[in-house]
C-alpha cells in the first residue's frame, strides 16, 4: 500500500526504514502535522499513519473518507484523538500498536521519580557550572515508600514491578484488577483510599471521559501533603489549574510529567527561538520541584522498532482483508 506517514520525525523514519524492505508497502514521509489544514496531502494514498497529536476529529474523517483514505494505522497505543464514531460512520478502519515496550514507558516514569527524589537534575547542573556544593540535594529513599499505580495495563503492571524491586509497597487502582499482580504483593484499593495513602502517584490510565481531570482539587485535597505526581500517560488527565496551585501551597511536594494538556502546539518542536505563549507550561517551569520531558517515554529503540514492527503488520492484514487483530472501534 501507498501510505503517507503524518508528523515524521527522523526517528520514525530510521525505524521504517529498517523494516519496510521486508513488507509491501511505500511510505512518503511527511513533516506536517495532520489536521483540517494538511489532511489534502492524503490524497491519491491508500492509507496513512498518524501519531498522538495528529487530528483524527469529524472533520479530517470527513475529508480522508472524501478522498478515500479509508484505512489508519497509529504508531501509538493511545487512540484518545480519534473520533471513533464518525470512523465508524464513514467506513474507515483504524488500527493501533497495543503494546510496545510497556518496560520503556514504565522506565521512564521511574527516571522521573529517581530525578525528582534525588534531585539528579538539580546536580547536573550544578557540578558542570564546579559547584559541588551538597547543600539543598537532600533527597528521600524510595525503599519503603508507598506507591500508588492508577491503571494497571501493560505499562501500569511494568511500573509495579519495577516499584516492588526497589521494595516500596505498591498500591494500585484499576476497573479490572490482575491477579498476577495481587500475587506479586501489590494492593488493590479503591481510587480514594489510594490517593489517601500513597507518597507518589503514577497515571497509567488511558484518557477517557472518565478518566479526563482524574487529578483536580477535589482528589488533591485527599492526598498526603508532599506528594508525588507522576504523569507519562495523558496530559489531560491532569487539571494543570489545580495542581500549579497545589504546588504553591506545597501540597503537592515534586511533579514529573512527560505529558501535558495543552501539549500540542510544543511538544515535537524545537521552539529554542521562541516566546512561549502558554502561561501554564512556563510556570510549571518555574518551579525547582517539577520536571518535564516532552512526551519521550516510549522513545527508546526497542519500542520504536516494535512500533513499526506492529504498524507494518497492521497494514499487511488491512491491506489482505484479514480479521483485524490491533483494530480499534467503538465498545459495543
Ligand atoms: P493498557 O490498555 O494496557 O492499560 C490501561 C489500564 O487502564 C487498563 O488496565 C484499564 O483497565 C485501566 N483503566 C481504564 N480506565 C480506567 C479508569 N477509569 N480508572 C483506572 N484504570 C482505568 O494501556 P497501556 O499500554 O498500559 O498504556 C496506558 C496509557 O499510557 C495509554 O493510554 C497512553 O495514553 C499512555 N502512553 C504514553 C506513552 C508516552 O510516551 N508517554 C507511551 C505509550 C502509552
Amino acid at each position: 500500500m501507498n501510505v503517507a506517514c503524518f508528523s515524521t520525525k527522523s526517528y520514525d523514519r530510521e525505524s521504517f526504514d529498517q523494516l519496510i524492505p521486508k513488507h509491501a508497502h511505500q511510505f512518503t514521509y511527511l513533516e506536517p502535522k495532520l489536521d483540517k489544514h494538511t489532511v489534502s496531502l492524503a490524497e491519491g494514498y491508500d492509507a496513512i499513519c498518524a501519531f498522538v497529536n495528529d487530528h483524527l476529529d469529524a472533520p479530517v474523517l470527513k475529508k480522508l473518507a472524501a478522498l478515500n483514505v479509508k484505512k489508519i494505522v497509529l504508531r501509538c497505543a493511545g487512540y484518545n484523538q480519534v473520533d471513533l464514531e464518525k470512523a465508524a460512520e464513514y467506513g474507515i478502519q483504524i488500527c493501533r500498536v497495543p503494546a510496545y515496550s510497556p518496560e520503556a514507558v514504565a522506565e521512564h516514569a521511574f527516571a522521573l521519580i529517581l530525578s525528582l527524589s534525588r534531585k539528579t537534575h538539580k546536580a547536573f547542573n550544578r557540578v558542570r557550572d564546579n559547584n559541588f556544593s551538597l547543600e539543598g540535594l537532600a533527597g528521600f529513599n524510595l525503599h519503603g515508600k508507598t506507591i500508588g499505580v492508577i491503571g494497571t495495563g501493560a505499562i501500569g503492571k511494568a511500573f509495579c514491578s519495577i516499584a516492588l524491586g526497589f521494595g516500596c509497597k505498591v498500591l494500585a487502582y484499576d476497573l479490572i484488577e490482575s491477579k498476577e499482580l495481587k500475587t506479586m504483593g501489590v494492593e488493590y484499593l479503591g481510587l480514594d483510599d489510594l490517593l489517601m495513602q500513597s507518597q507518589v502517584i503514577s497515571l497509567h490510565c488511558p484518557l477517557t471521559p472518565g478518566t479526563k481531570h482524574l487529578i483536580n482539587k477535589k482528589t488533591l485535597e485527599l492526598m498526603p501533603k508532599g506528594v508525588m505526581i507522576i504523569n507519562t500517560s495523558r496530559g489531560a488527565l491532569i487539571e494543570t489549574k489545580s495542581v500549579i496551585r497545589a504546588l504553591k501551597t506545597k501540597k503537592i511536594g515534586y511533579l514529573g510529567i512527560d505529558v501535558y494538556e495543552q501539549e500540542e502546539d510544543l511538544f515535537f518542536r524545537d521552539l529554542s527561538e521562541e516566546i512561549l505563549m502558554d502561561e501554564q507550561i512556563t510556570r510549571l517551569m518555574s518551579f525547582p520541584n517539577v520536571l518535564i520531558t516532552g512526551h519521550q517515554a516510549f522513545l527508546t529503540k526497542e519500542a520504536l522498532n516494535q512500533i513499526a514492527a506492529t504498524t507494518l503488520f497492521n497494514l499487511d492484514e488491512m491491506e489482505a482483508g484479514k480479521k483485524l487483530t490491533h483494530e480499534v472501534k467503538i465498545e459495543s
